[in-house]
């Protein structure tokens, strides 16, 4: 059975990191097509528009999408692609590697972040001049099935602690509405869980990575939290990601474009390796999954390294020593 494989680069260091990914997934013994599409700076620039119809067609109609960043057009592009793909969960798991000098070694976390609505609901106003507003939308629909989500993910993923993360004591009706209809999940699972407010959250996952297993977050708070950990393990170049959606998804680093590196060649690609890993297990190919992040984890244990970890490797250098453990 082949796959077909839309690729999306983007722009800056994503026009480096995914052609990575795309010669490992290329390495393993699957049968993919892969199509190419525009999305983000570079193609608004030549032709007005960030996201061509032509990419979105492609999104749409492929088995998945790998997306590589966008730099000023992010939000024109990765929230009508997340859209495209239908996808309702983003996630984000942030481990830390054996041999990287992490600030937390003991971190096993997989942020489940709500990836449809919350303060990314894009209603915002100018009411008179100098006071604008923005509308948190939060829908029990939504908030159930990022619960039911959650829930199956830490099953299914071997995971024992689930914590639902809010801030209903101050948003009192649209986290009310998130935080109640989580634990109504729990309840009918009889799964175990623990609540956590989102800012005391924060400390806890900087001192006490290692009490986390899955969080369950509000849209904003799972983007935060998730950048947070990425601080823990060693850095954005390490976290991969999934838009899940029904039937379709979206597999991107967490990092985006970075500018100050771009055209350097020393972008980390393991971020993006790691999200085509993601996207192996999504297409029910685990074992291949296993091996990238196998060969993903060598490397960084043994080098070479790019140097937002302290090395002095090249972004093709790091791939190809993945490709050799491959
Ligand atoms: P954008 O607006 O596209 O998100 P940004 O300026 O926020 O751009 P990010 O891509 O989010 O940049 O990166 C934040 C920081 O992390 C930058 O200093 C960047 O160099 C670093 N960084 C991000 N990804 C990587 C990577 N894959 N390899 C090395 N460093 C990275
Ligand atoms: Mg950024």
């Amino acid at each position: 059975m082949t796959h077909e494989i839309a690729v999306i680069p983007g722009d800056g260091i994503g026009q480096e990191v995914t052609p990575a990914a795309v010669e490992v997934l290329e390495a393993l013994d699957v049968d993919f097509d892969f199509v190419e599409g525009d999305a983000g700076d570079a193609v608004k620039a030549e032709t007005g528009e960030a996201l061509p119809q032509a990419t979105r067609k492609m999104a749409a109609d492929a088995d998945a999408t790998l997306f590589g960043a966008a730099g000023e057009t992010a939000a024109d592009v990765i929230l009508p692609l997340r859209e495209v793909v239908g996808s309702f969960a983003n996630v984000r798991p942030a481990v830390s590697y054996p041999g990287l000098d992490a600030v937390q070694p003991d971190t096993d976390i997989v942020f489940v972040r709500e990836n449809t609505e919350g303060v990314y609901s894009g209603i915002e106003d100018e009411i008179t001049e100098g006071v604008r507003t923005l509308t948190r939308v939060v829908t029990e629909e939504a908030s159930r099935d990022i619960a039911e989500f959650g829930f199956d993910y830490a099953k299914q993923n071997g995971f024992d602690d689930v914590t639902i993360a809010h801030k209903a004591n101050v948003m009192r009706e649209t986290d009310g509405l998130f935080l109640e209809t989580a634990e109504a999940v729990a309840e009918e699972r009889g799964a175990d869980y623990d609540t956590a407010l989102m800012d005391a959250l924060a400390m806890h996952l900087v001192m006490h990575p290692e009490d986390y297993g899955v969080v369950i977050c509000p849209n904003l708070a799972g983007d935060m939290l998730s950048d947070l950990a990425a601080g823990l393990v060693g850095g954005l170049g390490l976290l991969p990601s999934a838009n899940v959606g029904e039937e379709n998804a979206l597999f991107e680093p967490v990092h985006g474009s970075a500018p100050d590196i771009a055209g350097q060649g020393v972008a980390n690609p393991s971020a993006m390796i790691l999200s085509a890993a993601m996207l192996l297990d999504h297409l029910g190919y685990d074992d291949e999954g296993d091996r990238v992040r196998a060969a993903v984890e060598g490397v960084l244990d043994e080098g070479p390294r790019t140097p937002d970890l302290g090395g002095d490797a090249s972004t093709d250098e790091v791939t190809s020593a993945v490709l050799d453990r491959l």
